[in-house]
């Protein structure tokens, strides 16, 4: 490890050259090994018929778990997790819609025996809680859960048709353990490490593949949480820092993090690497794929994170993987941000270069450049892209 030691507490020590602010805290090298394991995220975006759920486990086992130890984290069916926001916000239509897709995946998979029994309970608890969640988040976390928890019964069943040995690990038997804030509820960590990382090894080390709905939680007291919008990538993160697992790969419908957003610029393109600066910038401006929450809780996992979609092309994020020069081009109301390492000498060529009347550069640090105008951020996306990647 390079850089001027500064502080050490409780294993951890601050490094001066390593990054901004609290990323420059890592784990002290030594305190536990890297494990060759991985932890893959399948996102909803990829599961948006039966068939789908064959074709991810197809290649589930063909680029993964063919070659390494894995544990499976899963998202709601693609659309789910909005239905059942609607049903809590009053509308009676959406109950019908999830009951009627949930029993055609069943149908469609072949989900027979103690797999139907629980997605019978799975929907008797939809309709009893979908009468009270308006009023209550309790009740409100407990309907929203549902998605997540079919969804890991359809993928179960599917990789253990394909000869594959798999248990399911409910958030409430690997210790995912979060605070009460129904809605945007917190894991529990550093305390929860511990106990997440010997239960969800405990799985594998007996050959089985554990196979974990993302997004849910349980509150110390047995209540069901969510995580806030997205938090499936949190739910992936925090297992492979459990497990101390040597990369967590996030599989999305998209090839990894883009340059800009590819309907502003369509000649954006993947971000090919990425350290976790970089990366916790970008996600604060909801830059697709990338869920800011899983930076904030899980700062100091110490693996890889990949962003891949099913060709397993993306972005790789990982704490050593800086790299001068601008990565992402994301507009917010009033101007751009411009995110990556040295990207302020780039971006004051670039506004140099194109007069643009009353704007503003603001380096808010060695990691992002604002640039703050009154003209359309989205015209203003363009011509920095253009003069940064050349696109
Ligand atoms: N299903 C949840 C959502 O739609 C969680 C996730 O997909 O990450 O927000
Ligand atoms: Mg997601």
């Amino acid at each position: 490890m390079i850089g001027v030691k500064l502080i050490s507490i409780h294993g951890l020590s601050l490094t001066k050259e390593m990054g901004v602010g609290r990323w420059e805290v890592r784990v002290k090298s030594g305190v536990k090994e890297k494990q060759n394991l991985v932890v893959v995220k399948v996102g909803g975006s990829l599961v948006r018929s039966p068939k789908d759920y064959v074709k991810v486990s197809e290649i589930l086992v063909r680029d993964i778990l063919e070659k390494s130890r894995a544990a499976i984290v899963v998202s709601a069916i693609k659309g789910i997790t909005d239905l059942l926001i609607s049903i809590c916000n009053g509308d009676r239509e959406a109950l019908d819609k999830v009951i009627e897709t949930h029993r055609r995946f069943s149908r469609e998979l072949g989900i027979t025996g103690p797999y139907s029994d629980h997605v019978g309970a799975l929907e008797e608890e939809v309709v009893r809680y979908s009468a009270m969640c308006r009023e209550s988040m309790i009740h409100r976390d407990r309907v929203l859960s549902i998605g997540e928890r079919f969804s890991v019964i359809a993928l179960a069943k599917t990789l253990s048709d394909m000869g594959l040995r798999v248990r399911i690990a409910w958030p409430w038997d690997v210790g995912i353990i979060t605070d009460d804030r129904f809605g945007d509820a917190s894991p529990k960590v550093p305390d929860i490490y511990e106990d997440i990382g010997a239960s969800v090894r405990k799985i594998i080390d007996s050959g089985y593949i554990p196979v974990i709905p993302g997004f849910i939680g349980v509150t110390k007291d047995g209540y069901i949480t969510t995580m806030g919008r997205g938090s499936s990538d949190l739910t992936a993160v925090l297992i492979a820092r459990a497990t101390m697992s040597s990369k967590a790969i996030l599989l999305t419908e998209t090839p990894g993090i883009m340059t800009t957003d590819p309907k502003i610029v369509p000649g954006a393109y993947t971000v090919e690497v990425m350290d976790f600066v970089e990366g916790e910038r970008a996600s604060r401006y909801s830059v697709k794929g990338l869920n800011y929450k899983m930076f904030e809780h899980v700062w100091d996992y110490d693996g890889e994170i990949h962003i891949l979609d099913l060709s397993m092309r993306g972005t790789k994020i990982c704490r050593e993987c800086r790299r001068e020069g601008a990565k992402v081009i994301a507009p917010f109301a009033g101007g751009i941000s411009v995110i990556g390492w040295g990207s302020g000498k780039v971006v004051k060529t670039a506004v140099g270069k194109n007069p643009m009347n009353g704007s503003n550069i603001e380096l808010r640090d060695e990691v992002e450049t604002l640039v703050l105008s009154k003209a359309d951020p989205v015209e203003l996306v363009r011509i920095i892209h253009k003069e940064v990647f050349g696109r």
